[in-house]
């Protein structure tokens, strides 16, 4: 046996939302509905199809190691400098080069808990700890919890914003008490994947702070509002030292020729976004007024997804969701067994997963 880093025992495998093929095949259904993934339902822009079209041609070349022309739109976009943005493979691959970067073994990053996994692998793969931070009693950010578990050895915090799987997000006059209470040395990732879908008047995402001096790396993607999930295009923006620090350990053709020309052709579709948006927005209300009349609990979301109280057994009514064709995600693997995430979908496909609900709520009751 050749040995594998001591590290990797504490690496659980990532857990996925199923694919739909996986579905169809293994329950011999037609039919499939995934909302698992925050993925966006009505699809990518179609400015950024013609930009993969036109580029189909020149793959045959390396794309360009610094996706200059990406950073130069996103530059003019969210009004920080080019050498304060990093461009990466989705950004998973820019939390494990955050990683690389900061931490040493022994390390420990704050995560609040229940939180995006990836946090934990990028620390794992590393050696560094992660000391989890409870989030309040309906998930609200608690910003005196977080300091509590500030210790030496702290090197990173992790604020995503709005928090998967809760929806609920970080309210700028506690994320700027967090900032000027943290010690300088402590760098803040701000993980802004859902920033497009929060409408709280009191929300940031984080950029205005980076622009203020502090050591804040506002890390975003293009595979949610902007429809680009399998293409893999993510970036990153912080000062210069931290950006150029990162950059070290970046693999020179981490973003594909096809993947850059996407995401530059998406920043400039706003009609997409906005579309989206509203999309999400009527969604968002439609599941909402239908839990309502179910008498389902749930965690107000700023986000594209939900998470869903399941008084009984929330395993069971995962699978029986998955047995009609609707995939979720079920809570377990945030240590919420009691819960379900569902990402929003079209009118249409919320119609089917409230339907699907109702009918195995009432299929409960007739069980009684
Ligand atoms: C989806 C997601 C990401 C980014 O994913 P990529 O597809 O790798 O860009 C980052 N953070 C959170 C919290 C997410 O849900």
């Amino acid at each position: 046996m050749v040995q594998s880093r001591k590290v990797l025992e504490r690496i659980q495998p990532y857990s996925p939302g199923k694919p739909i093929w996986e579905v169809q095949k293994e329950l011999g259904l037609n039919q499939v509905i995934k909302m698992a993934s925050n993925e966006n339902p009505i699809g990518p822009s179609s400015k950024a199809l013609e930009a993969i079209t036109k580029n189909l041609s020149t793959i045959n070349r390396y794309p360009d190691a610094a996706a200059l022309k990406l950073k130069e739109a996103l530059a003019d976009r969210i009004s920080v400098k080019v050498d304060q943005l990093i461009v990466t493979n989705g950004a998973d691959e820019l939390i494990t080069l955050i990683s690389e970067t900061f931490l040493e073994a022994g390390d420990e990053i704050i995560v609040p808990s229940p939180s995006f996994s990836e946090y934990d692998f990028g620390a794992h793969i590393m050696g560094a700890a992660v000391v989890p931070a409870k989030l309040g009693q309906n998930f609200e950010y608690d910003i005196e919890e977080i300091l509590k578990a500030v210790t030496d050895r702290t090197k990173i915090v992790y604020l995503c914003s709005p928090n998967n799987p809760t929806g609920t997000y970080l309210p700028k006059q506690l994320f700027q008490e967090l900032l000027e209470r943290l010690p300088r040395e402590i760098l803040v990732v701000f993980d802004g994947a859902y920033a497009h879908y929060a409408s709280a008047e009191n929300y940031t995402d984080g950029i205005e702070y980076i622009l203020s001096g502090y050591p804040v790396l506002v890390l975003q993607t293009f595979s949610k509002i902007y429809g680009l999930a399998g293409v893999r295009v993510g970036y990153g923006a912080a000062r210069e030292d931290i950006i150029q620090r990162v950059l070290k350990v970046k693999e020179p053709f981490n973003v594909n020729v096809l993947a850059q020309a996407a995401a530059t052709a998406a920043i400039y579709d706003e009609a997409h976004v906005d579309f989206s948006k509203k999309v999400n927005e009527q969604g968002r209300s439609q599941l909402y007024k239908a839990f309502s009349e179910m008498n389902v609990r749930y965690v107000e979301s700023m986000s594209n997804f939900v998470l869903i109280k399941i008084d009984g057994n929330a395993k069971s009514f995962y699978e029986k969701l998955l047995a009609k064709g609707i995939i979720v995600r079920y809570g377990a693997i945030w240590g919420l067994p009691d819960y379900i995430r569902v990402s929003i979908g079209t009118y249409e496909e919320n119609a089917a997963f409230i339907q699907a609900m109702s009918t195995i709520l009432n299929e409960r009751i007739e069980a009684i």
